[in-house]
């Protein structure tokens, strides 16, 4: 089995949209704000592109692979940089950072910490990896094993991030709106 990033991101903002994902139920395509989030991350980072490394990461936790694909890694510094268009599942994109900062310590690189940007509303939000963290990350790699091995979808979570999720209509079609 394979956990990436975008599973720890989902699992962190809804269990059904991680479950959804995992299995192959794929609407992001479609998802305004993924469009989006790629545009700010073009217009963020084009002119400064050259400063950055991409890198792609694998390591074997207890048979699962773990990957994840940085776009942007400040090699000099050791700083990972996320862009995000708003702050909305701000936890979710912490865990996302966290993660990709564990999975370079597993492969024996060092880090100084992560840098969220949100270009749209001008903030950055500076991201750090304790022991308690790497705990967290390691049970939620657990659940997330035993939820993407269930049969059914967990149940809708009926909150306001519903609206701007991709698979709203899919969760809510013939329901009343919320
Ligand atoms: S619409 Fe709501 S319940 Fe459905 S996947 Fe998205 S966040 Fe989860």
């Amino acid at each position: 089995m394979t956990i990436n990033a975008t599973l720890i991101n989902l699992y962190n903002v809804c269990p059904r949209e991680c479950w959804f994902h995992a299995n192959g139920i794929n609407m992001e395509q479609t998802s305004d704000l993924v469009a989006d989030g790629k545009v700010v991350e073009e217009e963020s980072y084009l002119q400064r592109s050259d400063k950055y490394s991409q890198i792609e990461l694998t390591y074997d936790y207890k048979g699962v692979l773990l990957t994840g694909k940085i776009d942007f890694y400040d090699t000099k510094n050791k700083i990972i940089h996320e862009t995000k268009r708003s702050n909305k599942v701000e936890q979710a994109h912490i865990w996302q950072v966290k993660f990709y900062l564990w999975l370079l310590e597993l492969n024996g690189i060092e880090t100084e910490k992560g840098i969220i940007e949100y270009p749209r509303l001008r903030e950055r939000e500076e991201v750090y990896l304790d022991e308690e963290d790497i705990n967290y990350l390691k049970k939620t790699i657990k659940n997330i094993k035993t939820l993407v091995n269930q049969t059914e979808c967990p149940p809708v979570l009926n909150t306001k991030i519903c609206k701007s999720c991709s698979y709203y209509d899919f969760c809510y079609a013939g329901e009343l709106l919320l």
